[in-house]
């Protein structure tokens, strides 16, 4: 079956349906949008469909064999790609396309997940497409005919991650396209792109999918019970790769108990207490900090969900309704629509290597204010500088 190990996307599928039927094939493809919504899962499928030997209309038919080559990761005219880090050891990267080739959502990069022995953890490590991995084994590559199927395909994965040298590199690539070869190219930032590159692929938007596809994916994966499945689809923001960690994170309860804790000490405004807090919640690095503003996000909007709709039925953290019920009672003055904004301001800062203690501080003082029914503009915003 075509398309059968991707979630959603209707909209995307639908178009390349039509372009494969035409037969009409671009040089390169760029899929953008959120992380973890399916763009590398369109793009294997993708790379199948262009190398199925009895395709319906353009789409693969899914049992032939090349189509079983494309679906275990080991088709020899498709060629996939990931960004790593310096000195990269040649095993791990195998064994991270392995479990790519599994399972399209799973998160194999270097920096989110630096062991693929476990799942947590992160690193600072930066990660890049080298202007060798593009001038040798990309070129090279995309110079042969096809061995045994119709085209040439890489997949490029974070293609926003090319240093200057190594996007000119590509550029040229791109420029002096070979007849039968295919460039998907994957990136969470597009904006990161450069322009010369973009306008030479055609364009495909990615959007967050459905909470009940993310829901019923985790169900069929066996990874989460239908009440737990809710749970973690509405927490993971359209991501269900996103959705798949946190099924796998077993401090899920432990990291909202301390957000629940900075909250109450940010309210008392106890300043000891919260550096000491503080100290604790970033003492887990960059990425996991960044975990822990999306686990307060989804509890504020649950705040917000309550006050405003006066309702528990969307709340994302069910199991803590009474703590949110008894907040919401305490604090009626509380500016929640603030306390989001200064949530969602803080975690791009921590995105740009911004002090992620300072920025926390700064984030306990505006937030008290706004728990208080006090306006806050501005504090978190002035350390950007
Ligand atoms: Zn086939």
């Amino acid at each position: 079956m075509a398309w059968e190990n991707v979630v959603g996307q209707e909209r995307v599928i639908h178009a390349l349906n039509r372009t494969l039927s035409s037969g009409r094939i671009a040089h390169a493809y760029m899929f953008y949008g959120p992380e973890g919504v399916g763009k590398r899962a369109v793009a294997f499928a993708l790379a199948q469909a262009l190398q199925c030997a009895t395709p319906t209309n353009g789409v693969a038919c899914g049992a032939c064999n090349a189509c079983h080559k494309a679906k275990k990761g080991i088709h020899p005219d498709i060629h996939v790609l990931i960004p790593t880090i310096k000195d990269v050891d040649n095993d791990d990267l195998s064994s991270r396309l392995r479990a790519l080739a599994e399972d399209p959502y799973a998160t194999v990069d270097f920096q989110r997940r630096p062991s693929m022995e476990g799942s947590g953890g992160s690193t600072n490590k930066q990660v890049f497409y080298s202007v060798e991995m593009v001038n040798t084994s990309l070129r090279r590559e995309m110079s042969y005919h096809p061995v045994e199927g119709r085209y040439r395909v890489a997949v490029i994965i974070d293609a926003d991650k090319m240093r200057a040298d190594a996007a000119n590199a590509f550029l040229k690539l791109l420029e002096e396209p070979g007849d039968k070869t295919v460039f998907i190219l994957t990136t969470d930032r597009v904006d990161h792109v450069i322009p010369t590159i973009l306008s030479r692929c055609q364009q495909m938007r990615f959007e967050p999918l459905e909470v009940d596809d993310i829901a019923k994916s985790l169900v069929e994966r066996d990874i989460a019970d239908p009440n737990t499945a809710g749970v973690l689809a509405r927490m993971a923001d359209g991501s269900l790769s996103r959705a798949i960690e946190l099924a796998a994170n077993e401090e899920l309860p432990q990291v909202r108990e301390q957000v629940l804790d900075f909250l109450r000490l940010s309210f008392k405004g106890r300043g000891d207490l919260i550096v000491a807090k503080v100290d604790q919640l970033t003492a887990g690095g960059r990425e996991h900090t960044k975990f822990l503003l999306t686990v307060a996000l989804g509890i504020i909007r649950d705040l917000m969900l309550l006050t405003e709709a006066g309702s528990s039925h969307l709340i994302v953290n069910v199991d803590q309704e009474e703590t949110l019920i008894r907040f919401v009672n305490n604090l009626p003055d509380a500016r929640i629509s603030d306390m989001v904004e200064a949530i969602e301001r803080t975690c791009h800062l921590v995105e740009r290597n911004v002090n992620t203690r300072l920025v926390l501080i700064s984030l306990s003082i505006v937030l008290r204010a706004a728990m208080r029914g006090e306006r806050t503009a501005g504090i978190v915003t002035d350390l950007a500088v």
